[in-house]
């Protein structure tokens, strides 16, 4: 039985339990995964006319023509992480890969302003593996849970294969990168990541495998322990002023949100989330059945409701795209004659 100087602010939760769930979970529910749906579908349509232009260069210029879509420099992460310092370093422009850099420097001011979002709300990888561990979810009637003792650990991989990349991209000159960029294998690293997975080998074809298989079983299982890119977006995320924050006056213990959380997060223990695991997905926010218990916020009082998370995500990203275009730093300048030299034999050239 509750103390009797409990029972009204019970009743007043209730309440406002009720008409939180008529008023704000409804549409808000939808917008992350219509984000991830477009971004998908966007993604895909760039890797279709990307195979096309390929395949009018390997066909001499037999098959209709294509415009390379420079959106798949989004998939070069390593040369972006390269144009990054050597445009930090010379304050020049890079002419091959301009586009990967600016995706590269809108997904990680994404990250500063709503958490680790590129994540949860855009990336297809981050899309596929969360529809496959709730496929999982919904046959097997749950996920594992790691153990910590295995968990932690295993949570570290991520940083380890970043800090190998940094380690390799710290160590070029700028005169080194803009080499590697220029010559055969850097003109061609988008053909050449194609290439990966269309004459899959055998190990990759195995490691991919396990992969998928695991992700059924376990949430976000790449995402959590091996993406290198992910943990760079959560160590940028380390430096957003926005988190997850939890109002312990209106909190009713119901732990719905900790359950919610995809990064396994403690979210009704803490008054704020800071850890760089938090991907910003609102999952939590939109569970809580106490309005304004639990917000996406700036400070206490400025809080991010999911529509200004997308809208916000939305402006980052079309805007790095728009700038891209206007100042032309957008297409990567290879002239026709070098791609259809190059581009046939992408298979052949090996690692400078
Ligand atoms: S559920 Fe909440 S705490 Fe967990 S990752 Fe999503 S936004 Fe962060
Ligand atoms: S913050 Fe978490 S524990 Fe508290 S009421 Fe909301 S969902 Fe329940």
């Amino acid at each position: 039985m509750p103390l009797a100087a409990e029972q009204p602010a019970i009743r007043r939760t209730v309440k406002v339990k009720k008409s939180f769930t008529r008023r704000a979970a409804g549409p808000a529910r939808y917008l992350r995964p219509s984000c991830q749906i477009a971004f998908l579908a966007l993604n895909l349509w760039i890797g279709f006319e990307f195979v096309r232009f390929v395949h009018y260069y390997e066909s001499g210029g037999a098959s209709p023509r294509v415009t390379r879509p420079p959106g798949v420099e989004g998939w070069l992460p390593i040369a972006a992480l390269m144009n990054l310092k050597y445009l930090i370093q010379t304050a020049e422009w890079p002419a091959v890969h301009p586009a990967g850099l600016l995706l590269l420097i809108a997904f990680l001011a994404v990250s500063v302003a709503f958490r680790k979002s590129f994540c949860s709300w855009l990336c297809p990888v981050g899309t596929l593996s969360e529809w496959l561990w709730k496929i999982g979810k919904e046959a097997f009637g749950r996920n594992w849970k790691l153990p910590r003792w295995v968990d932690i650990p295993l949570r570290g991989l991520k940083y380890i294969l970043l800090g190998l990349f940094l380690y390799a991209v710290g160590s070029m000159t700028s005169p080194a990168i803009h080499a590697f960029l220029k010559g055969p294998y850097g003109q061609v690293a988008d053909v050449k990541m194609l290439d990966f997975f269309r004459h899959l080998s055998l190990t990759a074809a195995i490691t991919l495998a396990v992969m998928v298989a695991l992700s059924f079983f376990v949430q976000n299982f790449w995402c959590r322990y091996l993406c290198p890119y992910g943990a760079l977006m959560g160590l940028a995320a380390l430096f957003s002023p926005a988190r997850i924050r939890r109002d312990a006056g209106l909190c009713i213990d119901c732990a719905k949100c900790a359950k919610a959380c995809p990064s396994l997060l403690p979210v009704d223990k803490l008054v704020a989330i800071r850890s760089a695991e938090c991907t910003g997905c609102l999952d939590c926010v939109l569970v809580c059945p106490v309005e304004g218990a639990l917000k996406l916020s700036v400070g206490r009082r400025r809080s991010m409701p999911p529509w200004l998370v997308a809208a916000g995500i939305a402006v980052v990203f079309f805007g790095a795209c728009i700038y891209g275009r206007l100042s032309g730093h957008w297409h990567t300048l290879v002239p026709e004659e070098v791609y259809f030299q190059l581009i046939p034999h992408a298979r052949e050239l090996a690692h400078p």
